[in-house]
């Protein structure tokens, strides 16, 4: 009864899989052709494409230039050494499912405002102009497009031939393996952590560099920083503010503590983050809107309501995780759900489940103001192209696919408890609705 579903269900995500891998790359240039080239509009590039055909995409696509493998090298390495060599409080991850406690240097903090002060200083003073970033950006993207995928090919082999953990191991299947991951804590040596690496000082800091980057390029141009420019720079400086200062909170999350270290979470970061996340300033370096004082002072202050609550929800879980509930919730004890499960090895082990807080009021809230506050820094692009909201639909649909497949991971590992926080706090994301 069950095989032709289970059939049915790994060709779907076979499928999906081998069409994310070969789409991802030329979407990636398509945007970035969209956004810097024709106006930021979609018709102009279709109609292009249509006229010119897959030549035309050949033709737009810019080469990996060796200026572009320098700046990525430069700014790879400089965190690299900053990840290794900059102090911070030894922190433990979660335990893995096979028994392991990562452990990890909370320093990301100092790497990111390092970083910020480096880049501005380096401007300022005329060593390096930002603007080349800027202007070299579709050769950067192509080298990463490639880069990218030989890293996520280190990774599978890597996970082959000398895992770091116990927490690996292969699926049997060479797509699968390559796009889900082999290794939970990959790591080069006992302390280079390569998912710190990937998600988080490569990733989220190129998205802090790029979005001072376009401010630069745009100020440049223009001899000064629209409002809706800053609005966008400064809602993502304070989301990614946010994030280094919850590092060690984010070490606690799907990303790292369940998915494996491959191209779905890696090429993700090391790509899809610096091109897709970054969109919405690059749409407005040439767009340079207007808001006027009022209208950018409301979405500034929304965007900074929604990134607080964002923080404030996981901030409550984990604070109340930390504490083993001994913690207030909105100023009262918080309700729980004491949830045993057992673990690969068959030892039974309990986690608190809390059912007050943001976390009473859908299972999955943290991702409406995460959505929100994305919407809130692309609105000053306003509304004469879709493109700029790419990024907006496709965190709805990542957020949304995610709160489903926790949903699921969490049914499987907590059995009847889960069903007992389903019947408590019935909305998985948002309440009333869904
Ligand atoms: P969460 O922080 O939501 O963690 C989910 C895990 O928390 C579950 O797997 C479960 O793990 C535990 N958990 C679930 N319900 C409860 C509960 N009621 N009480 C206590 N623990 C619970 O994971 P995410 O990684 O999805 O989100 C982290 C942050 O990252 C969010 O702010 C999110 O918005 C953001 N994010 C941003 C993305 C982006 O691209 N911009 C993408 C993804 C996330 P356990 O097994 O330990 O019980």
């Amino acid at each position: 009864m069950g095989e032709p579903k289970t059939v049915h269900s790994a060709l779907v995500t076979y499928t999906s899989v081998i069409s994310l891998l070969t789409l991802c790359p030329p979407f990636v240039i398509l945007l970035w052709y969209t956004m810097v080239h024709a106006d930021g509009s979609v018709l102009q590039t279709f109609e292009y494409l249509k006229q010119h055909g897959l030549q035309g995409l050949k033709d737009i696509w810019p080469a990996p230039s060796p200026i572009a493998w320098k700046l990525i090298a430069c700014f790879g390495v400089f965190e690299a050494i900053l990840q290794l060599a900059l102090p911070g409080k030894r922190v433990e991850g979660p335990i893995s499912p096979n028994g392991n406690i990562p452990v990890y240097k909370a320093n990301g903090l100092q790497a990111y405002a390092v970083t910020l002060v480096t880049y501005l200083s380096l401007w300022w003073f005329g060593i390096f102009n930002p603007v080349i970033v800027y202007d070299h950006l579709g050769e950067i993207y192509s080298a990463l497009v490639m880069g990218s995928l030989v890293f996520c090919l280190f990774l599978y082999l890597k996970g082959h031939v000398a895992p770091s953990s116990s927490d690996s191991g292969s699926s049997g299947n060479f797509i699968i393996d390559f796009y889900w991951g082999m290794e939970l804590y990959p790591r080069i040596g006992k302390h280079f952590d390569i998912k710190v690496f990937t998600n988080c000082r490569f990733g989220m800091m190129s998205w802090a560099v790029l979005a001072v980057t376009y401010c630069i390029k745009q100020y440049e141009m223009n001899g000064r920083v629209s409002d809706s420019m800053l609005v966008n720079t400064v809602l993502m400086l304070v989301y990614i503010t946010k994030f280094f200062w919850w590092e060690a909170g984010y070490w606690c999350t799907m990303d790292i503590a369940h998915d494996r270290a491959g191209f779905y979470i890696c090429w993700g970061c090391l790509v899809w983050v610096p091109s897709i996340y970054t969109s919405p300033g690059m749409y407005l370096v040439n767009h340079p809107v207007n808001l006027g004082t009022q209208l950018a002072l409301f979405i500034l202050v929304s965007g900074l309501l929604c990134i607080y609550i964002n923080y404030d929800c996981d901030r409550q879980r984990q604070e109340f995780r930390r504490t083993n509930g001994k913690c207030l919730i909105w100023g009262k004890a918080p309700s729980k759900i004491v949830a045993s499960y057992r673990t690969e090895k068959g030892e039974t082990k309990t986690s608190l489940l809390l059912t007050s807080g943001w976390w009473g009021v859908s299972r999955h809230f943290h991702y409406v103001p995460e959505i929100l506050a994305a919407f809130f820094w692309t609105v000053p692009a306003l509304f004469n192209h879709f493109l700029p909201y790419f990024y907006v639909l496709f965190l709805t649909i990542l957020l949304f696919d995610r709160a489903k497949r926790d949903d699921d991971r969490c049914a499987s590992k907590y059995g009847k408890y889960w069903k007992m926080y389903c019947n408590k706090v019935p909305y998985r994301v948002i309440p009333g609705i869904h």
